[in-house]
């Protein structure tokens, strides 16, 4: 379990660069209105376990910098659970870098769908339809065993389920 995690973890920081949050400057209390703030990775090096990130909020002043040089596997225990986390959850889930409720988010299916940014969005949207286009046997084994799609939680591969995921990622993608 672990090791899938981390491997899901892995690709998954492709979508690190940019990751939409709820500002909580703008939005401390889940306030009427909600805003977008964005972590950014502040240097080049993404992979880097050195990397900084930055909190930038484009409405209002509040900027927030973290390094990301420590307790790696914490952050990612706490990744972990947060995506496994229900909607039960006030804020459903979290960034792992500061703890701030994902912009993109919403109840699905009785789980939580949700994505770092656009691009994440677009990637979701894409595996969910390209699945259903090519409906021929192996299709599944053809994903690539580290990769982010064969990672995805068996909720958003159910057949069942796609019509519902894909209108809710168009009213996420309404939202950004
Ligand atoms: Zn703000």
């Amino acid at each position: 379990m672990v090791t899938r995690f981390r491997d899901y973890g892995k690709r998954l920081a492709d979508f690190e660069e940019e990751i939409l949050v709820r500002c909580p400057q703008c939005d401390p209390y889940g306030g009427l209105r909600l805003r977008t703030a964005k972590i950014l990775t502040v240097n080049s090096n993404q992979s880097s376990l050195c990397s900084i990130k930055r909190i930038i909020c484009q409405h209002c002043s509040y900027t927030k910098q973290q390094s990301k040089d420590r307790k790696r596997k914490a952050t990612l225990l706490l990744w972990q659970k947060n995506y496994i986390a229900k909607s039960n959850s006030s804020y459903g889930i979290l960034d792992h870098f500061f703890g701030l409720p994902l912009w993109l988010q919403t109840s699905c299916c009785g789980q939580m769908l949700w994505a770092y940014n656009e691009a994440h969005l677009n990637f979701l949207e894409s595996y969910v339809q390209s699945r259903l286009r090519e409906r021929l046997p192996g299709d599944i084994l053809g994903w690539h065993n580290g990769s982010l799609a064969s990672r995805l939680p068996r909720w958003i591969k159910l057949t069942q389920h796609r019509e519902k995921v894909l209108q809710k990622i168009q009213q996420l993608k309404q939202t950004l």
